[in-house]
């Protein structure tokens, strides 16, 4: 195993300033990692109780790596080294190999130089006498944590229980309360619109985590109690999901099937198997009846098996899905997203991960150039180039690997900025501005859609603009949803490269790469005609995929887009409304019975706003008849009736209800 035993006798021989100063810098790691104030966390609950998953371990593997003389596997975390406590311990013991530079551990402040320069952290470096020691480093370090812990806590106890417009500005005040020295900027800063947010980056594969009596995993009898109840009646509402996981999993590989891994809930841990679907409403293999929340990841807004759908896929069927032949409603259907979009030229993937891959090989091309920026907190699908992790290392943006087996090469070339609907960003952006080939945002990012950095994005279009950089907007999500030209047409920002997904496909696989023609040119040359010299002028790269423009796809697509170009924005505005409304009232809800969740919203999309780990609560849901799958973003459809949201919120307040019962609420005083 490579790793000592951690017995009561090495515990006591640990040294005790450098133990308790690694506890403090680890502490201030997973608290950051689980968005929990680190006062919060109790040293002795296993990682995995308190909320952290895999892809939560690999960072905290990495960063340990980063500071400490030792290797260690995520598999230890499950075991010997499972807890704070433990792993302080086992720390403290190592010699160090090498003194390590204090690193500091709150979001990189923009430079004003170009390339890797590194910033002046906040804090000086401590001289000890006990120079070039572990304890010296770690003392220097500690200086670092502590000051983070402390803006972490002013932040989470400013924010906390407020409402999300609220927030907005405590969040501006805690941190224009930083007292953080800047390095001066070579020119006044522009206009500052919209202030920078502090709230904690949410990865798409963060598990959102644990409530505090869970969090230090002591739960008392009646918790324990009710927990036990609970995951008996979940089970037996839903045993042949549970069978159909286990039984499938010895040759089935599917991180979805253990996603959210953690021994308290283990017995509930399995993802629900479907039977059938029709309008707002999903049916399991054991005959419950849900209303779908998850609506498909977003794909499905106009419901399950909508009529037009349905009609454009048995005709195709009857006609055929040969693949080879151009599909004849490829280009109605392009012209259909030109027509709603104004977007110039338009080509065809088969998921939003390609079109995303596509799309930064067309900006790379067509400037020359390799870098691409992108944001902390947004996802732009799984391809290796884009599963980069902000790199604490690098201050200036240089991105990390997101996870195993993307190699550093794969994310070489891209400039992770910490900091989304910071002005500030666009400095670090100007800096990079001779190597940059695009910037990539997620207009909304779909974790924090209360977040709507509308002015940045103006000041960001202004500054590509004017330095050459292409303005990529990924729509995966918002396109089609939030108004049919998406959030460009709602903001009036209009990009020059732009990535769609999901709802245009009316649940068949699709990725769209649409934009200026003078971006798109690189895929097939650009403009020619027969009959005269004309010939594909513009340079080209590589495009294929022996799936693009599938046959059952474009039929599909070809529905929803004429269905959409009929009903006008109405459509999408009305939905959006009731969602705002639906919003409204759970979080009145949940201001009254003093729960600390709120209901953040964008469009259609909306998102359960929480710290701490909200498992049960989630689970809870289910059991109700809500379906929403373990990434906790849900959408609603234009097939939720009034009674499907009066049955949302039921499913809501009696979730509450039940977990005050078992101890896991507080009640407020009635
Ligand atoms: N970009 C964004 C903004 C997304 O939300 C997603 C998926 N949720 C993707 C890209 C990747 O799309 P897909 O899952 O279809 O590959």
């Amino acid at each position: 195993m490579g790793t000592q035993t951690i017995t009561n006798e090495t515990r006591m021989a640990a040294p005790l300033p450098a133990r308790q100063a690694i506890l403090a810098e680890l502490s201030a790691l997973v608290a950051e990692a689980l968005r929990v104030p680190a006062a919060d966390l109790n040293v002795n609950a296993p990682f995995l109780e308190m909320g952290a998953d895999s892809i939560v371990l690999i960072d905290l593997l990495r960063k340990v790596g980063a500071r400490y003389p030792v290797k260690l596997s995520v598999r230890q975390f499950f075991e010997e080294l499972a807890t704070l406590d433990a792993l302080a311990t086992f720390l403290a013991e190592q010699k160090p190999v090498a003194p390590l530079p204090p690193e500091p551990l709150t979001a990189p402040l923009p430079t004003p130089h170009p390339q890797r320069a590194p910033l002046p952290i906040a804090a000086p470096p401590i001289a000890t006498e006990a120079a070039g020691s572990l304890e010296r480093i770690l003392a220097q370090q500690l200086q670092v944590v502590s000051q983070v812990i402390s803006e972490q806590l002013a932040f989470l106890a400013s924010s906390d229980m407020q409402t999300i417009a609220e927030a907005d500005t405590t969040e501006v005040a805690a941190d224009s309360a930083q007292p953080a020295p800047q390095p001066a900027p070579p020119q006044p800063a522009p206009p500052q619109p919209a202030p920078p947010q502090p709230a904690p980056i949410v990865t798409p594969f963060a598990k959102p985590q644990i409530t505090e009596s869970a969090a230090t995993n002591t739960l008392t009898h009646t918790q324990q109690h009710y927990l036990h109840t609970f995951i008996a009646r979940y089970t037996a509402r839903t045993p042949h999901s549970k069978a159909w996981v286990q039984n499938y999993r010895p040759i089935l590989a599917d991180n979805r099937a253990s996603a959210g891994f953690r021994p308290s809930i283990k017995e509930m841990l399995y993802p629900l198997v479907a039977e059938r679907s029709q309008g707002s409403h999903l049916w399991d293999i054991d005959g419950n009846d849900y209303v779908d929340i998850a609506m498909g990841f977003g794909v499905h807004l106009f419901g399950h098996q909508p009529p037009m759908v349905v009609r454009a896929l048995e005709n195709q069927l009857h006609q055929g899905f040969q693949l080879g032949p151009q599909s004849s409603l490829a280009g109605q259907v392009a012209q259909l997203i030109h027509d709603l979009t104004g977007m110039e030229r338009i080509a065809f993937n088969n998921s939003g991960t390609e079109a995303v891959m596509t799309a930064l090989r067309l900006a790379r091309t067509v400037t020359g150039r390799s870098k691409i920026a992108t944001f902390a907190g947004s996802y732009h699908g799984h391809y290796d180039g884009t599963l980069a992790a902000p790199n604490p290392q690098q201050l200036d943006g240089w991105a990390a690997p997101m996870a195993p087996g993307v190699t550093h090469n794969a994310v070489a070339d891209i400039l992770v900025l910490p900091a989304y609907g910071d002005i500030a960003m666009l400095e670090i952006l100007r800096a990079h501005a001779h190597e940059l080939a695009a910037v990539v945002v997620e207009p909304v990012q779909s974790r924090r859609p209360d977040l709507q950095p509308v002015e940045f994005l103006r000041e960001l279009r202004r500054l590509t603009h004017d330095l050459g950089i292409l303005l990529m907007f990924d729509e995966v999500i918002t396109g089609f949803r939030v108004h049919p030209g998406g959030a460009q047409a709602l903001f009036g920002i209009q990009a020059d490269l732009v990535t769609y997904g999901k709802v245009v496909g009316g649940g068949l696989p699709i990725g769209v790469v649409a934009g200026k023609a003078s971006v798109l040119d690189a895929l097939d040359g650009g403009m020619w005609r027969f009959g005269d010299a004309s010939y594909p002028p513009a340079d080209t790269t590589f495009f294929a995929g022996t799936f693009c423009k599938h046959p059952l796809t474009m039929a599909s697509a070809h529905a929803v887009l004429t269905f959409m170009k009929e009903q006008g924005a109405e459509l999408q505005a009305t939905l959006n409304r009731r969602t705002a409304q639906l919003a409204a009232t759970v979080n009145a809800f949940f201001a009254e019975e003093q729960v600390p969740i709120q209901v953040a919203h964008f469009g259609s999309l909306f998102y359960f706003r929480f710290k701490g780990n909200m498992d049960l609560f989630f689970y809870h849901l289910v059991e109700k008849g809500l379906y929403l799958w373990e990434g906790r973003t849900c959408f609603l459809s234009t097939a939720h009736s009034d009674a499907d949201l009066e049955q949302i919120v039921q499913a809501i307040q009696n979730a509450v209800f039940d977990l005050q019962k078992g101890g896991f609420f507080t009640r407020p005083p009635r």
